[in-house]
């Protein structure tokens, strides 16, 4: 049994992708070559870039291809933050909260939502630039943005917004949003890894990362990665933004729940394929190692940091304690099936019993 529920790691990839990005590899060219070939590459890329936009509510010149989610995010502090003061949302990516680790950070409370009278005082006291997620990578808990971004405007404040895990599982527009910058990556929404794009809602002088040919119009040095792009905008056509999930979702909680386990963040707004459980005194790498013998794919907190053992920072900063180290992610694919949700909800209550048994009983002299 092979059953894969760590969609918020990497979604698969859609067929619609795949085939985008095989057409794009059977073709040669250089997306700035002045030739047949290269002008060809250059439709593509451009054809992407409009998708992107339009799905998004950007204009196409503002959209900045990157190599992924890290480098969008990177790149908005770098070319947006000069000569403000920076805050960070506490549940943020490890790419933002990394990118500036002096910068304070924004509060959230026991469900992960962010304090927005923390925020209003930062804006008020000067130039600010802020980063708040759409949605949360763990807990799949929705920020507040529209709400935010007023605040931000009223006081002049930037805010970026990593929509990485909202992006095509839920409508997002960044003019409606009111936020000035958007992060995507292509493989959270059934894109290939390695494409990401940094949209902008206003004309800003490029400042880029990496210094060379000056492709994407300053903005980004290196010949853009032409496949990825494609494979990524198709995956955006073909996402389908609904609730389908939720009840699956429920499926996993309800029997999850029975088995003693607790919903981090189930008090807020959330995206309808994530869940988050906590199992008390159980430690969240004995739970996945478990599930995965048992064929299940979860995760321990974000994936980036789940090889290293340390209880997660999102968790950490809803005020958990101890059970920031004791909480899987279960985040379902979009092709995921309510066959994929019982078999979980099948499989966890034995397991929750058994490694509860084992870490109540006194260890081996
Ligand atoms: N932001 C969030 C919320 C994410 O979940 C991830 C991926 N774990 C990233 C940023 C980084 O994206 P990428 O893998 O495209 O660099």
């Amino acid at each position: 049994m092979h059953i894969y529920l760590d969609a918020n790691a990497s979604e698969p990839l859609r067929p619609e992708a795949r085939e985008a990005m095989l057409d794009a590899m059977a073709a040669a060219g250089n997306p700035a070559s002045v030739h047949g070939a290269g002008r060809a590459a250059r439709r593509t890329l451009e054809d992407a870039r409009e998708t992107i936009a339009a799905a998004f509510g950007a204009r196409p010149d503002r959209v900045i291809f990157t190599s992924g989610a890290t480098e969008a995010n990177a790149l908005a502090l770098h070319a947006t933050a000069a000569g403000r003061r920076v805050l960070i949302g506490a549940s943020e990516h490890d790419s933002l909260l990394a990118a500036a680790p002096d910068a304070p950070r924004l509060p959230v409370n026991r469900d992960g939502r962010a304090d927005l009278d923390a925020l209003a005082a930062f804006v008020a006291a000067g130039p600010a630039w802020v980063a708040l997620m759409a949605a949360n990578n763990e807990t799949g808990t929705l920020q507040p943005i529209a709400e935010a971004a007023v605040l931000c405007r009223r006081h002049g404040a930037w805010l970026h917004v990593d929509a990485v895990q909202a992006a095509g599982r839920m409508k997002l527009d960044l003019g409606a949003l009111g936020a000035h910058s958007l992060a995507l990556s292509g493989h959270k929404l059934g894109g290939p890894q390695g494409a990401g794009a940094l949209l902008l809602a206003e004309a800003v002088a490029p400042r880029p990362l990496l210094a060379g040919g000056g492709q994407e119009r300053g903005w980004r040095a290196g010949t853009p990665a032409v496949p990825a792009v494609a494979g990524f905008a198709a995956a955006v056509r073909a996402a389908r933004q609904d609730d389908r999930l939720a009840p699956l979702r429920a499926i996993i909680e309800d029997a999850a729940r029975d088995a003693g386990a607790i919903v981090c963040g189930a008090g807020a707004p959330r995206l309808a394929n994530t869940t988050c459980l906590a199992l008390p005194g159980v430690r969240a790498d004995a739970q996945v190692i478990a599930l995965d013998l048992a064929g299940i794919a979860v995760s321990a907190g974000a994936a980036c940091s789940s090889g290293k053992v340390a209880p997660s920072h999102v968790l950490t900063a809803m005020g958990l304690g101890r059970l920031a180290g004791e909480a899987i992610r279960v985040s379902l694919p979009w092709n995921a099936t309510e066959s994929d949700a019982c078999a979980f909800a099948d499989a966890y209550p034995a397991i929750a019993a058994r490694l509860r048994a084992a870490s109540l009983a006194p260890a081996a002299a």
